[in-house]
């Protein structure tokens, strides 16, 4: 007998499930809104102008890269993400590993934190509070790395939007020194984000009772298509001075997904514990897969280290926000003209990748048996996943779904 016969099957992915049926699906005029990939109008996946172009470009070598990745890329991602001119940069407080895209810096930060994330004598580690609903893999890396997960309310399916009060409250009620995931802008899945007023509110809760933040970004520049507006809250935070953690992605924001690019910052509140920190990350990753890879990283560098590059790929960041924020829009007003019951002013208010439409489990299967539209079962689509073309025929589907 196999020494894996008593193994049970693993239970398929939410999303990458859905995905598969789609895949089986023999109809022709089939749509899939389930998965978090930028499409173009014609439904086709995108390589970014900017990135074909610095590919054009031979590779010096294939050498390994040092183990905490190319360090023009990561100054730079840290300067696109807490601002060139931040005071933490300028007084050598933040630390900035290369990472495995946005997943890959969330595991590594995680495994640091089990490591070394002891703020009181107590025993009993700090749990990390990721909002509810979240990003379904979020409480799979934390868990891995062995620590506790706990959700703190986010999201009010009543009004399709933040939760503030109920946030603020759960913030305030769980212990001193927790870790606090927060989605840095266009949250997935409900693509709502906290005001102005209410990020300010959050960053009092975790000044008061001393939390620590992992912030996760996955898509600056890609949810309103300006990369300083879409890191406002990461910014905000960082000017308080506290110390927190950041998770960048650029799967989504250079098309670079596959290429697995991302970055960990520690922003810390002395430049005396930068060294240490540094040289400990390097051993969590020489011990988890040695040294990231190189090519999408060398691409990324070089668009954002070069001004006439930099201003290409703000123009295409530009050009997707703004595909997306259109088919809001136009799904938006084939509702609203077939007077399908229900508010659904949330389809344009939200932002991002997705719509949290608010269609429940046996909407979404209806959908998916009659209509071939593929979503995931908690309501969520893919606003990149349609075009001019698919609107309608997702309005239809939606309308009959709930008259
Ligand atoms: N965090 C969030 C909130 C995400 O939506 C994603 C992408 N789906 C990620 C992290 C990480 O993705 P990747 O590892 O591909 O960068």
């Amino acid at each position: 007998a196999s020494y894996w016969s008593h193994v049970p099957a693993a239970p398929p992915d939410s999303i990458l499930g859905i995905a598969s049926l789609y895949r089986k699906d023999p109809e022709k005029n089939k749509l899939n809104l389930s998965v978090g990939a930028y499409r173009d109008d014609h439904g086709n996946p995108t390589v970014l102008r900017v990135v074909r172009k610095v590919e054009q470009e031979p590779a010096s070598d294939h050498e390994y890269i040092p183990m905490a990745g190319i360090p023009s890329f990561c100054q730079a991602a840290a300067e696109l993400i807490l601002g060139g001119k931040a005071k933490s940069i300028i007084e050598k407080r933040v630390v900035t590993v290369q990472s495995l895209s946005g997943t890959g810096a969330l595991r590594v930060g995680a495994e640091f934190l089990y490591q070394f994330y002891h703020p009181t004598a107590t025993t009993e580690k700090p749990h990390v509070y990721i909002p509810r609903p979240s990003w379904g893999n979020h409480r799979k890396v934390f868990q891995s790395a062995g620590l506790k997960v706990a959700e703190y309310r986010y999201f009010d399916s009543s009004t399709c939007d933040v939760d503030g009060k109920g946030l603020i409250e759960d913030l305030k009620n769980i212990p001193c020194h927790s870790i606090i995931v927060l989605h840095a802008c266009a949250h997935n899945p409900t693509g709502a984000d906290p005001s102005e007023e209410l990020w300010k509110q959050i960053l009092q809760v975790v000044i008061q009772k001393h939390h620590l933040v992992f912030f996760d970004s996955a898509y600056q520049g890609f949810a309103s298509g300006d990369l300083e507006k879409d890191a406002f809250a990461v910014r905000m935070f960082e000017q308080s001075g506290i110390e927190m953690l950041v998770a960048q992605s650029f799967a989504k924001n250079m098309g670079l997904y596959g290429e697995r690019v991302g970055a960990l910052s520690f922003v810390c509140k002395d430049s005396s514990v930068v060294s240490c920190v540094q040289s400990q990350l390097e051993t969590i990753i020489r011990s988890m897969y040695s040294s990231p890879p190189a090519n999408g990283a060398r691409i990324a560098s070089r668009i954002l280290n070069d001004p006439v590059l930099l201003g290409e790929w703000k123009q295409e960041l530009l050009e997707m926000s703004g595909r997306i924020q259109e088919m809001r829009k136009m799904l938006y007003e084939e509702l609203v003209s077939r007077k399908t019951p229900g508010n659904w002013s949330h389809i344009t208010k939200q932002i991002g990748m997705f719509s949290f439409t608010g269609l429940n489990v046996e909407q979404v299967r209806y959908l998916r048996e009659k209509y071939h539209i593929y979503m995931t079962e908690d309501g969520r689509a893919s606003m990149a996943g349609l075009s001019r073309e698919t609107v309608s025929m997702f309005a239809d589907g939606i309308h009959d779904a709930v008259v």
